[in-house]
């Protein structure tokens, strides 16, 4: 691999540019991180990869060498036209110039898959200030995809990866749970970046589970349980519930507490995944009746 620190000052002054930090470019410029990224992903040639945000171009080059195709989604302009001169020579680019928020990526994967590729692996530096979004997005799809693999920033990390039902849970920890068995790949320095990001970050590697974690009847009054029930931290569990709307009053929630033998003063973040499903398919099989 060529020296990154080199290569990333050598593109800027080229092209005249520098970082845009609205949007969230920070380049990647340590070989090491690069390179865990692309192993820990496990790309071979029956991949296709998304790339979200390929920047200069810094972890696409090495993609590039592993992956069946590397689709590279990037928004910035300036960006675009240093990959097209940098990768021209490699025909399992492709690239794509938009906001990753607005691209149709079903279709899109559905199209490689057609094409013979195997499986479909997100890859990213992503931009820090959409990265919930764009998680958000990825796994809401339900995207036909293996695995995702990002390098965030460490505490909203924290909050993806912890267990579920831990004190560093929050209501995505069970969204992401609920699709996808989570690991920490490596804790990154702020000097593997230029410019230096002014937080900690993080890469983490999400394997799509081939079914949910838990049964549920209804996803959408799952996820929105899951919300309601954190949406006031400090808050017991039965009181979010009557102030979310869930219930018209304490009476009429503590007859669910006592039909599921729950606690009146738990607190939503001590409640497994598995307990948000049977909380949830009660509520559901209620409505219904
Ligand atoms: N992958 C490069 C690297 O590791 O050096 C750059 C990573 S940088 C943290 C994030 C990249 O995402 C930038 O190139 C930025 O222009 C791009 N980006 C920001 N918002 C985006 C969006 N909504 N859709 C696609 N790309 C976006």
């Amino acid at each position: 691999m060529e020296n990154l620190i080199e290569t990333t000052k050598f593109l800027l002054k080229k092209y005249k540019l520098s970082a845009n930090k609205n949007l969230g470019q920070n380049f990647l410029i340590n070989e090491n991180v690069v390179n865990s990224i692309v192993e820990s992903s496990s790309i071979s040639e029956e991949d296709v990869v998304i790339e979200i945000g390929p920047g200069l171009g810094n972890l696409t080059e090495e993609l590039l060498k592993k992956a069946g195709k590397v689709i590279a989604i990037e928004l910035d302009d300036r960006m675009t036209e240093i990959l097209k001169d940098r990768f021209f020579m490699y025909k399992n680019f492709e690239l794509i110039n938009d906001d990753v928020l607005k691209v149709d990526l079903n279709s899109l994967i559905k199209e490689q898959k057609n094409n013979g590729l195997k499986r479909a692996k997100i890859v990213a530096n992503l931009p820090y200030y959409i990265t919930t979004p764009i998680i958000m997005k990825l796994l809401e799809e339900k995207l036909d995809i293996a695995s995702i693999t990002v390098m965030i920033q460490k505490e909203v990390a924290d909050r993806l990866i912890a267990v579920p039902g831990s004190k560093l849970s929050g209501a995505i920890t069970y969204c992401v749970s609920y699709y996808a068995e989570s690991e920490s790949v490596m804790i990154v320095e702020n000097n593997s970046f230029i410019p230096e990001p002014s937080v900690d970050s993080e890469v983490i590697k999400l394997t799509i589970r081939n079914n949910p974690s838990v049964e549920v009847v209804d996803e959408q009054e799952f996820f929105k349980l899951i919300k309601v029930s954190f949406m006031q931290r400090r808050k017991t569990f039965l009181n979010s519930l009557v102030n979310g709307g869930i219930f018209k009053d304490k009476e009429e929630a503590k007859v669910m507490f006592d039909d599921l033998e729950l606690d009146y003063n738990i607190r939503g973040e001590k409640l497994s995944i598995e307990d948000f499903a049977r909380i949830s398919n009660y509520l559901v099989s209620k409505k219904n009746k």
